[in-house]
């Protein structure tokens, strides 16, 4: 297996990253006429830790790893980008994914005129692990795994992950958006033993804090410094930094919302499942359904015509017919669902 300095681009293996000001000066100092910053409107003048400390250290205990195994980003997106800047050389090495799967890699891929592969799923939405490998070429730098996947819903088998893990020597990437909803253990209990393996996490989903723009990658110390070599200094403000230090004291009633909307799950399945024109619910261990109906099109304009928005997901592989609909709250489940029937003999 290759050693991850191996599987750095070498432009960024031979980085001098920008020095901060507060990172040259170590020790105690109440004066600071270091970083040009204005002597007032304290302490929103100061610029913020670029490492998040107290933030990583709060977030480490939680889930059982090392601060130094974090890194913290303006979401999901930004961890996902610096992933391919770091690993991938444009216009020669490529990334491997499946498909369908979350849109975002793509984009990434492309503005970095990074090559992107994709191996279709089955018709479940499960995984072939020899399938993925056998994609698998000399130029392939990184693999992205979504689990649970989006749009699809479902969990991907965690053997055939692992096969993945076990075989691949490149950076396994897995994101796991929506592992609070899911029943599945997370991966982030085998990060010690995988040196190439990166879990995404996020607070946009079950923490509902999609508009903080705050999300999380969990990889070995090396890996992890790399990122801090090649992320904006400042990614992270202090505004940011210092909420969700203080939601993570409210983690109780991030709880207390999964379990309403788990909750809602089986009964917003069978309710969709008794609608004429539903041809198949996909199993969810998500906060999501995705749905196969008679004309998904037709469906989606219905739906919005009645001020409910779905996402039509008819344009991509193995979706055809099908739109993807976020479970609400028991209410905004109701009136879709009355809606639905309302429009099952138009
Ligand atoms: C919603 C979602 C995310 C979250 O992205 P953020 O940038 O953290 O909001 C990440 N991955 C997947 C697959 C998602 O569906």
């Amino acid at each position: 297996m290759s050693t991850i300095n191996q599987l750095v681009r070498k432009n960024i293996l031979n980085l001098h990253p920008y020095s901060c000001a507060r990172d040259e000066f170590q020790g105690e100092a109440s004066i600071f006429l270091d970083a040009n910053e204005n002597p007032y409107n304290d302490p929103y003048n100061r610029y913020p830790d670029p490492l998040q400390r107290p933030l990583k250290e709060k977030i480490a205990a939680k889930k059982d790893v090392r601060p130094s195994q974090i890194m913290i980003g303006n979401g999901s997106d930004e961890p996902i980008d610096l992933i391919i800047r770091i690993f991938c050389e444009p216009s020669y090495d490529n990334i491997l994914a499946i498909a369908p799967t979350y849109g975002m890699y793509k984009v990434c891929a492309d503005i970095n005129n990074v090559e992107y592969n994709s191996v279709l799923l089955d018709e479940n939405f499960q995984l072939d692990a020899d399938n993925l490998l056998a994609a698998v070429n000399e130029r392939t730098k990184v693999i992205f795994l979504c689990s649970p996947n989006n749009p699809s819903g479902n969990t991907l088998s965690s053997d055939e992950i692992k096969k993945i893990a076990d075989n691949f020597g490149g950076i396994l990437v897995i994101d796991e958006a929506y592992i609070d909803f899911s029943p599945k253990e997370t991966w982030l209990i085998n990060l010690n033993k995988y040196p190439n393996l990166i879990i995404l996490q996020t607070f946009s989903k079950a923490w509902g804090l999609a508009s903080v723009r705050c999300g999380m990658a969990f990889a070995s110390e090396e890996i992890i410094s790399f990122f801090n070599k090649v992320k904006y200094p400042y990614n992270i403000n202090r505004l940011t930094q210092e909420f969700i230090f203080r939601q993570i004291d409210r983690e109780s009633l991030k709880n207390s919302w999964v379990e309403l909307i788990l909750r809602e799950r089986p009964k917003l399945q069978q309710a969709l499942e008794k609608i004429s024109f539903v041809e198949k619910v996909f199993p969810s261990d998500s906060n999501f359904f995705l749905v196969r109906v008679k004309d998904a099109n037709r469906l989606y304009k219905q739906l919005a015509d009645k001020g409910i928005v779905v996402r039509n997901r008819s344009n991509i592989v193995l979706c055809k017919n099908t739109i993807r609909i976020t479970i609400g709250s028991e209410e905004e489940n109701k009136k879709l669902i009355d809606t639905l029937i309302s429009l099952e003999n138009v």
